[in-house]
Formats: structure tokens, C-alpha cells, sequence
């Protein structure tokens, strides 16, 4: 991006306001910290429209596959360290099937791809694209495999194959799902670019020599092709983790856009494939293809993949609400914890296995946990008392009964005078509330 000064070379300069800021210079600060929008400024010169579109473009560019509600979403990054901003577009997980299989294989494969799909703080967990590999060599057989696919499955496509004529029958028949073409290397760049072109589908560029990938970008760009996925073909985990970075590096540090696009990362099979995952996750694939995903290795890669592409600077949150657990009725007690979703899941998961039907009181902390919302002045008996009032509370239980977490027993009093209710101070960990409940009963 841009600084303000060079921004404000390229601005009209009068100074009118009309963009709701005083001066051109505000203007300018504005939008190098990406706070306003170059068409808030009605008097832009189409020659400074363009000179800012391009010093303002992403280093990364966004490349999208897919169409409607499953479009998946890549590149667009800005930071080179999480913890300097955020990441922002998930790594995308896809399984790969081939025209090699059986209809009966095919299905079961694209059936367990499906079945891969996890609840956690209340946002599902699931792969995203089907690869569809040509292995038979045989373009009629691979369009077949490719429909009945696109039958199976409304997720995005990545066409694999190699062979330019193939790619290019393929492309053209599924360009209405926007798939992305698999690939382009050093001897059918050409071909494949005109088959991205025609059809509109954006493309991978394929080889483990950097130079060779920033020429092919080269090649793509003069006939227009600017939706790349490039795939630097790594071998192990030192060749991933080295061309990753230099990859990454080379786009933020050197806006250098021979390199600004999303990658590509075919995993191995296996443990190895495992470990090299769970570091692209993190490392900047953009996109992962595999072969295999047991449960068991789905399961810590969605989880890894949620906790590195949420905002550390926005917690989770669920909405301030009474939540019936298990049942209740109007003898049930109530129960507060605060609206921070880690929080909010883990005691909702332990009154459940309690089985005591229990109001459940959650309070916007602003998506704080509860010992950090009361110390931070978020949590008080005036904001328990006013999230039980806006909820009606009171007139779902009649049990007279506030249960409160143990963490903040040194809000009793006050809760008491505040709602005149009776406080119980509940255990201070939540995995102690079964026990506690049932003893309450
Ligand atoms: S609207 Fe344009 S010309 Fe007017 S102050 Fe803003 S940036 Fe300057």
C-alpha cells in the first residue's frame, strides 16, 4: 500500500471536502490506513484513478473460485505475521478424486469429503473443494467424471490435469462453476493460459524454480490472465516452508508482483503430509490438495485452520440471550456466563451433560470471558441485572435462584441488592458444574 504522501501526489488538491474529509492530505492518510474509499473523492482524474488502483492493489491479489455460496476465497493478504494485523482468507482444504475410480469409489470418496464436518464456538468446520485429477488420459471419461461430480457436490472444483486439449474440453464444459485449472507448467503455458482466457477460470501456474513461475506469471499477465494460484511444487517440509516464504516475503516486503498471488500445495500422503499441512496452514498455503483426510487428521486441521484465521484483536462472540438447556420449566434456575463463545460453548456442553434443565443467562461482555470481563469493569451487577431484564428472565423461572460462576463469588452481594434474587456461587470451573447441578437437584 501506498503512503499518504504518495497517495496525495495523485489527488486534485482542492481541498472541497466533498469526501467528508477537510483536506486532500486527511483524505490521503485516510486511505493508506484503507479507512476510505478512492471513490469517496468525485473529482479523481482517471489518470490518478489509475496510478492509485495499481500502487493500491493487494500485494496478494484475491483470487475467488466457485460460484454462489460456496465461493471460496484466496490471497487478499496483507501481513507477513499474524500477530501484526490478522490473516484473512482461511486456507482452503480440497480431497482429491480421479477418473480412475469407480462410480461406486467416486461417490464414497465425495460422500466421507462431505461427512467431514465439525461444530466448534459455534461455527462449522468443514473441507472446502472436490479436486477432480485426470489420471485416464481420456477427455470424454474425464468430462463424465467431472458432471457426475458437479452432481454429487455443489462445492468449487479444481480441475488437475496436465494435458492441454483435455483441460481445455473441461474447462470450457464446467466454466459456469468457475473451477480452477490445474496446471499450467513450462511446456503448455501457452495453451493453458488460452483455455484460463476463454473460459474465464483462473489458473495454477506449476514448477519448483521461482524464477521459472515469475516468467510464466509473465506470460499470463501479457494476454490479460491475472487470476493465478501459483504452486511452487515443494517435495518436503524444508522445500515448502523456504518457497512459501520467499513467495509471501517478496509480495508484502517487495511488493513485488511477479510473486502476489495465492499458493497452491499438494500434500503427501501420511504422517509427513500431516505435518507439512498443519505448517502450511499456518506458512501461507493458500490452497491444500489431498489425496487422503481421515477424520482424524481433518479434525486438528480445521481446528489449527479456525484458530489462526480468527481475528485475534475480535473474540468470538454469541448473542446475549436466556438459553433454555435441557428442557427447562419455570422452577428451573438461572445460570449467567458472559458472551464469550469459547465460554458460552464449554458451560452450555456441561449442563447438557448434566441433564438439569437450567436457564442459562448469557451477558455481553463485549466477548470477554468471565474473569477478564469483571476486571475489566464489563461484568457487573448492573450489566447481570439488565440482561436478565431485557431477556425476562424473572418470568421464566420463579425459583427465585441466581447461579453464579465462582470465579467472581465477590460479585454476591451486590447481584442480591441489585436483583433481589438469591446468589448460589457456582463451581469455578465449568467442567465441576455437573457434579454441582445435580446436587442442587
Ligand atoms: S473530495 Fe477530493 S478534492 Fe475534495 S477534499 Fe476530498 S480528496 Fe480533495
Amino acid at each position: 500500500m501506498a503512503t499518504a504522501i504518495e497517495i496525495f501526489k495523485h489527488l486534485p488538491k482542492k481541498n472541497c471536502g466533498e469526501c467528508k474529509y477537510p483536506t486532500c492530505l486527511a483524505f490521503a492518510m485516510q486511505l493508506a490506513n484503507n479507512k476510505a474509499k478512492l471513490d469517496d473523492c468525485p473529482h479523481m482524474s482517471e489518470a490518478g484513478r489509475n496510478a492509485l488502483a495499481s500502487s493500491s492493489a493487494p500485494p496478494i491479489r484475491l483470487v475467488r473460485i466457485g460460484t454462489g455460496r460456496n465461493t471460496v476465497d484466496m490471497g487478499d493478504e496483507t501481513e507477513l505475521y499474524r500477530h501484526d494485523k490478522r490473516f484473512f482468507h482461511p486456507t482452503a482444504f480440497a480431497l482429491r478424486v480421479s477418473d480412475d475410480l469407480s462410480i461406486e469409489e467416486l461417490e464414497k470418496k465425495v460422500d466421507h469429503a462431505r461427512s467431514l464436518h465439525f461444530e466448534r464456538v459455534g461455527q462449522v468446520l468443514k473441507l472446502d473443494i472436490v479436486e477432480v485429477e485426470c489420471r485416464s488420459g481420456d477427455g470424454v471419461k474425464y468430462v463424465q467424471t467431472l458432471e457426475h461430480v458437479s452432481k454429487l457436490v455443489d462445492w468449487p472444483l479444481v480441475l488437475r490435469c496436465r494435458d492441454p486439449v483435455i483441460m481445455s474440453a473441461a474447462a470450457n464444459r464446467m466454466r459456469e462453476r468457475r473451477p480452477l485449472l490445474h496446471g499450467a507448467d513450462p511446456d503448455n503455458i501457452k495453451e493453458m493460459v488460452a483455455t484460463s482466457k476463454s473460459s474465464g477460470c483462473p489458473l495454477v501456474l506449476c514448477s519448483d524454480d521461482l524464477g521459472k513461475l515469475t516468467d510464466m506469471v509473465e506470460v499470463a499477465r501479457k494476454e490479460g490472465v491475472e487470476d493465478l494460484v501459483l504452486d511452487p511444487m515443494p517435495g518436503n517440509m524444508k522445500d515448502m516452508l523456504e518457497r512459501c516464504t520467499v513467495i509471501r516475503r517478496s509480495a508484502i516486503r517487495k511488493t513485488f508482483r511477479g510473486l502476489g498471488y495465492p499458493i497452491y500445495l499438494g500434500m503427501p500422503v501420511g504422517k509427513n503430509g500431516m505435518l507439512m499441512a498443519l505448517t502450511a496452514v499456518m506458512k501461507y498455503g493458500s490452497l491444500l490438495s489431498f489425496e487422503e483426510m481421515p477424520s482424524s487428521q481433518a479434525l486438528p486441521l480445521l481446528v489449527l485452520r479456525q484458530n489462526i484465521y480468527t481475528d485475534p484483536q475480535v473474540p468470538i462472540q454469541v448473542k446475549p440471550y436466556l438459553y433454555p438447556v435441557n428442557n427447562p420449566g419455570p422452577d428451573a434456575p438461572i445460570l449467567f456466563t458472559t458472551n464469550f463463545s469459547l465460554t458460552y460453548f464449554t458451560v452450555l456442553s456441561d449442563i447438557e451433560k448434566s441433564k438439569v434443565p437450567v436457564w442459562l443467562q448469557v451477558v455481553d461482555t463485549e466477548g470477554l470471558s468471565v474473569l477478564t470481563a469483571y476486571s475489566a469493569g464489563k461484568l457487573t451487577a448492573d450489566s447481570v441485572r439488565n440482561a436478565l431484564e431485557a431477556s425476562g428472565a424473572n418470568g421464566r423461572s420463579n425459583r427465585g435462584m441466581l447461579v453464579i460462576p465462582g470465579m467472581v463469588a465477590r460479585m454476591s452481594v451486590k447481584l442480591n441488592e441489585s436483583t433481589g434474587l438469591q446468589i448460589v456461587v457456582g463451581p469455578k470451573e465449568s467442567s465441576a458444574l455437573p457434579k454441582f447441578l445435580r446436587s442442587m437437584n
